[in-house]
């Protein structure tokens, strides 16, 4: 079956809604994929570029349809005047490094016929520098370390906004002091969120499937408390926090939490969104994970200001993500509706409203 074919064949419900989605195709470099605009009706789309081994070009398309879609719910609750994008590459199995530039230079001529609707960066798959080869030959290139810097930082400061106001709606405090965190993941964003969540008086126990991070986290914060990383999400806390890979709460790990609240960084934290009636159900506050973690994604898109980008800029709107969550809990509250329900409808009536 052909990727068109599939396409039509299998679009539902929930992907009826792409502006557009783009085959490309390069024999020599075996250079295949899709890139997948959802929704520019706020900007062009942003989305990271996931380079991956795929079994199947269906099993690739999915991905893009799905991670574009988030991306354009991520960027209305931002508040950044962009749409959602996504690349998704189907990798050989095996690539020297010779032939994953060539593959990659090839991408970025492709990446010029969407003639900057569409600006990509790093996702699983893509390091630094591959990022700085795409921007030698595309100019639709962001989150490029020597412009905006790292991600991470910012990540970290936003989800740690949004643990305030859910500590605050919560317990009526938005104080670290004496809570207990569970923080699963100790990557870039993970580890630095343990260091942050120290200094201000929390008490953390942490896993990590890496050995190297876990020791690393011992040593630099001897007072954290590791456990394996099976059993993270069943510690008795005040708050799990998620900073791994993604889909951790479904309808098993839900029923096996013991926290008050769940808030932290990774993305796609609800296999899907039944599982968001599950915790409210359970009196569990989450918070959308797009919301929590957009200081990366705010930071990258700063480089496309027409001024530049700015430090100062992105830390204002990166404070913006404490008052997006306030307003969710509140309204989450006053409707008697699961969190990530009342976030996708803001970010819905945002990107719609501004249809032609
Ligand atoms: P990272 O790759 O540096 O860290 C992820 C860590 O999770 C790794 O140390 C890995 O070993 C660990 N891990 C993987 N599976 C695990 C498991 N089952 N149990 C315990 N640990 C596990 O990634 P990161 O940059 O720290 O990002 C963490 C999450 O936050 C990701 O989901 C990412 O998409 C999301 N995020 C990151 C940024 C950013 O700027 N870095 C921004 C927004 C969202």
């Amino acid at each position: 079956m052909s990727p068109a074919e599939y396409f039509f064949l299998h679009t539902n419900k929930a992907y009826t809604d792409h502006e557009a989605v783009i085959f490309i195709h390069d024999k020599v470099t075996q250079l295949r994929g899709f890139i997948a605009i959802h929704n520019t009706n706020l900007g062009p789309a942003v989305g990271g570029t996931r380079i991956q081994y795929y079994k199947t070009e269906e099993d690739a398309l999915a991905d893009a349809l799905r991670l574009s879609r988030a991306m354009t719910y991520k960027c209305a609750m931002a508040g950044v005047p962009f749409g959602g994008g996504k690349a998704v590459l189907m990798s050989p199995k095996r690539m020297t490094i010779r032939q994953k530039n060539a593959f990659l230079r090839s991408y970025a001529r492709r990446l010029e016929f969407l003639d900057g609707h569409f600006f990509t960066g790093e996702d699983v798959g893509v390091e630094a520098r591959d990022i700085a080869l795409l921007d030698k030959h595309s100019r639709s290139i962001i989150g490029r370390p020597k412009v905006g810097g790292l991600p991470a930082h910012w990540a970290v400061l936003s989800v740690s906004l949004a643990l305030e106001a859910a500590l605050q709606e919560k317990f009526g405090t938005e104080s670290f002091k004496g809570r207990l965190f569970a923080v699963k993941g100790l990557g870039n964003v993970g580890m630095d969120l343990c260091g942050l969540i120290l200094k201000r008086g929390g008490i953390v126990v942490a896993a990590d499937i890496n050995r190297k991070r876990t020791e690393l986290a011992r040593r630099q914060y001897p007072s954290i408390r590791i456990v394996p990383a099976v059993s993270i999400h069943k510690q008795a806390v005040d708050i799990f926090v998620p900073c791994a890979l993604g889909n951790e709460l479904n309808s098993r790990t839900i029923k096996e939490l013991r926290c008050a609240i769940v808030c932290g960084s990774a993305n796609n934290q609800l296999a899907t969104s039944e599982d968001g009636k599950l915790l409210f159900k359970r009196d569990i506050l989450y918070v959308p994970d797009y919301v929590a973690n957009a200081g990366g994604l705010i930071n990258v898109v700063s480089e496309l200001h027409a001024g530049g980008y700015s430090r100062e800029h992105v830390a204002k709107r990166v404070e913006h993500v404490k008052i997006a969550v306030e307003e969710i809990l509140t309204l989450s509250r006053k409707t008697k509706q699961p969190t990530n329900v009342i976030a996708d409808k803001i970010a819905e009536k945002r990107f719609y409203k501004q249809k032609k």
